[in-house]
């Protein structure tokens, strides 16, 4: 049975980077709650027409649209295990995911905390919206927002984790190859 690993940061803290390396390296399914939630959009489906204004304006999209798309992933959790990569992002979110691996005799292993400074998540951010096409990377406003949320919202969901003996810190702002080798320590 593979591990669940959560990935947690500010925006641009490079989580998608290490899923991509990680899930690659240790066979785990990628679930990077952010690109799932922007194909829905792209995809027009019901669900997309739902969320989009509210990823567009940089604001968390409701536990019960997210309870949906999380039922989809249960599967991979008992036969690859999962990285995942944005979510959960608050203590509910915390509690739906913990109820839905417990069904399944399953619990987060390790939840790692990418460290970097609100100024360095602005700079990479400002970087990625240079060639990027994700609008809510172009507005200050919607970026503001998005850290809000972490500035709201993680030391809860920290101290949940850490309470369990499986929270992580590393350093963020290292290389992309050191950021992994720390991370891999705990794998
Ligand atoms: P990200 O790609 O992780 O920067 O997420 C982009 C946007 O998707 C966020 O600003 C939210 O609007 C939405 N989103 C991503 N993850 C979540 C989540 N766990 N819960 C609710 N909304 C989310």
């Amino acid at each position: 049975m593979g591990k669940i690993i959560v990935l947690y940061g500010l925006p641009a803290s490079g989580k998608t980077t290490q899923a991509d390396i990680l899930c690659k390296k240790y066979g785990l399914f990628q679930f990077g709650m952010g690109d799932v939630l922007r194909a829905e959009i792209a995809s027009g489906s019901e669900l997309g027409q739902k969320i989009q204004d509210t990823v567009a304006s940089g604001l968390l999209v409701s536990d019960q649209l997210i309870a949906g798309v999380l039922q989809n992933v249960k599967k991979q959790a008992t036969d690859t295990g999962i990285i995942f990569d944005g979510f959960p992002r608050i203590i509910s979110q915390a509690e739906l995911l913990d109820n839905m691996l417990s069904e399944i005799g399953m619990k987060v292993d390790l939840f790692v905390l990418l460290k970097i400074s609100p100024e360095e998540a602005e700079k990479r951010i400002d970087a990625r919206a240079v060639n990027g096409n994700r609008s809510d990377d172009k507005d200050p406003k919607v970026i503001n927002s998005r850290m809000e949320v972490f500035r709201q919202e993680s030391t809860p969901l920290i101290s949940r984790y850490h309470q369990r003996g499986a929270f992580i810190e590393v350093d963020g702002e290292a290389s992309i190859e050191d950021v992994c080798r720390q991370i891999e320590k705990y794998l």
